[in-house]
């Protein structure tokens, strides 16, 4: 029977906080070594990076943590989304092995930063299994555990069995299980390491967008509404959230959402039978889903769908309904949380580096896969500006990217998951 829910829009990760700090408004007109538009991972990473080598920094945004990384699901995952061979196929051998090797580690990079400036953004690091919700599911995991173990991941292929004892759910045809992985509250280790910049000196502005950035005799100067940097190294790290920046092109992508739902904290009987190693999780379907439990154990379920349209509900009645198909015991349970995101995905999954001119460069397009990613790019965007060596980045920087038919392809995906949402 259907459940009428009271589905409040609010997100998690803002509600159950735990890193406290704001950041004063830009007022005045500052010269600096390096301006960050965009606090997420990627500016709050190069901020870091670049004030621990001693750069003078100013970083800019709305609001630490705005876009993606104060949204997504917090599963802090080794490479990209795509498996290890399609990337190289899409680069290049050596281009493609050349990005597998560096975001394989990625997760080390995220839990050593954590521990390091004592980030407290419920990091643990049970690991993550990716679910094959089908017999086609079971044979796309058993592909990436072969090209990824041969390229020296420590991974475990878990049977149908191991699989369902260790989610509490039967629905499973086999699991992908990566120690290294876990989980994170997103939020909080974007504003994390924003503080943990600021520690080593880096200046980070809210409530101050980029309006105009110009260049003029070897410098850059960024507009905002009651100031102004100028600067000789510039890094544009606004992923699918920018904000018009006269003088500047918008990143271009396929705008893709992605929503999430969540309980309040379950009783200990319940929660100890769903995921008792705190593992998270995401499936194989085309439609992906995603699962986990938060520190407090809410139970979180996400799946591809704005929220910000009126059919959504579609959206949040499916969710409530996977809850109950995964897990029995979560029926009735109420969903106190909602919330959704917008995904940069570019048109082969890979992410870009712009060059926009004489030291400065425009990053995004993780496509789904970016708090590893993102904490890399923005570090290797800094040793690029230390090293002037284009060569230390993981993909290599190009003039522009063009994306055809990027609003279609966006309202393409956002109606094949709501229909496959009603079902
Ligand atoms: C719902 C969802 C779920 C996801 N799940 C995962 C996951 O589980 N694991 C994973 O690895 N990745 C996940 N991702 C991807 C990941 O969240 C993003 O790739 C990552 O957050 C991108 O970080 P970023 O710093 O590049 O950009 P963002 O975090 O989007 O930051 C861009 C910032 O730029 C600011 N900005 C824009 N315009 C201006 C301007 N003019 N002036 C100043 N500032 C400006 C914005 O306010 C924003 O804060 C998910 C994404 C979404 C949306």
């Amino acid at each position: 029977m259907f459940v009428r829910q009271n589905f409040q829009n609010k997100n998690l990760w803002q509600e159950s906080s735990k890193e406290h700090i704001a950041f004063k408004p830009l007022k005045t007109s500052v010269t600096t070594d390096i301006a960050i538009i965009g606090g997420g991972y990627t500016g709050c990473s190069a901020a870091l990076f670049a004030a621990n080598n001693g750069l003078s920094v100013s970083l800019i945004d709305k609001k630490i943590g705005y876009g993606g990384s104060g949204r997504n699901v917090g599963l802090v995952n080794a490479g990209l989304w795509l498996p290890p061979e399609k990337v190289e196929k899409i680069l290049g051998v050596d281009a493609g092995s050349k990005l597998n090797k560096a975001l394989a580690k990625t997760p080390d990079l995220v839990f050593d930063l954590i521990d390091k400036y004592d980030i407290k953004c419920s990091a643990n690091r049970s690991g993550t299994l990716h679910c094959a919700h089908s017999q086609n599911g079971l044979k796309d995991i058993q592909k990436r555990y072969q090209q990824l173990s041969s390229r020296g991941a420590e991974l475990e292929l878990l049977d149908r069995q191991q699989t369902n004892q260790r989610i509490g759910s039967l629905k499973f045809f086999g699991a992908l299980f990566n120690k290294s992985a876990g989980t994170i509250n997103p939020l909080n280790y974007c504003i994390g390491l924003a503080r943990a910049a600021q520690s080593k000196g880096a200046n980070i502005y809210e409530s101050t967008l980029a309006t105009k950035i110009q260049s003029s005799n070897n410098y850059w100067l960024v507009d905002t509404p009651d100031g102004s940097i100028k600067t000789k190294k510039l890094l544009i790290a606004t992923n699918a959230y920018q904000q018009p920046i006269k003088g500047i092109k918008s990143p271009e992508y396929t705008g893709v959402h992605y929503f999430q739902v969540a309980t309040n904290p379950l009783p200990e009987k319940t929660s100890n039978m769903i995921l008792p190693n705190g593992e998270g999780c995401w499936d194989t379907a085309n439609v992906m889903s995603s699962f986990r439990l938060d520190e407090d154990n809410r139970f979180i379920v996400g799946g591809v769908g704005n929220l910000g349209h009126r059919a959504s509900k579609i959206h949040t009645n499916w969710a409530k309904r996977k809850m109950e198909s995964l897990f029995p015991q979560l029926k009735n349970t109420p969903i106190e949380y909602s919330w959704h995101g917008r995904i940069a995905m570019t048109g082969n999954h890979i992410p870009k580096i712009i060059k926009l001119g004489n030291n400065a460069y425009s990053v995004f397009g993780y496509s789904g896969r970016g708090i590893g990613p993102g904490t890399y790019f923005g570090k290797a965007i800094t040793d690029c500006f230390l090293n002037g060596n284009e060569d230390s980045l993981p993909v290599t920087p190009v003039n522009q990217n063009k994306e055809h038919f990027s609003s279609i392809k966006s309202k393409i995906f956002e109606l094949g998951a709501t229909s496959s949402h009603l079902i």
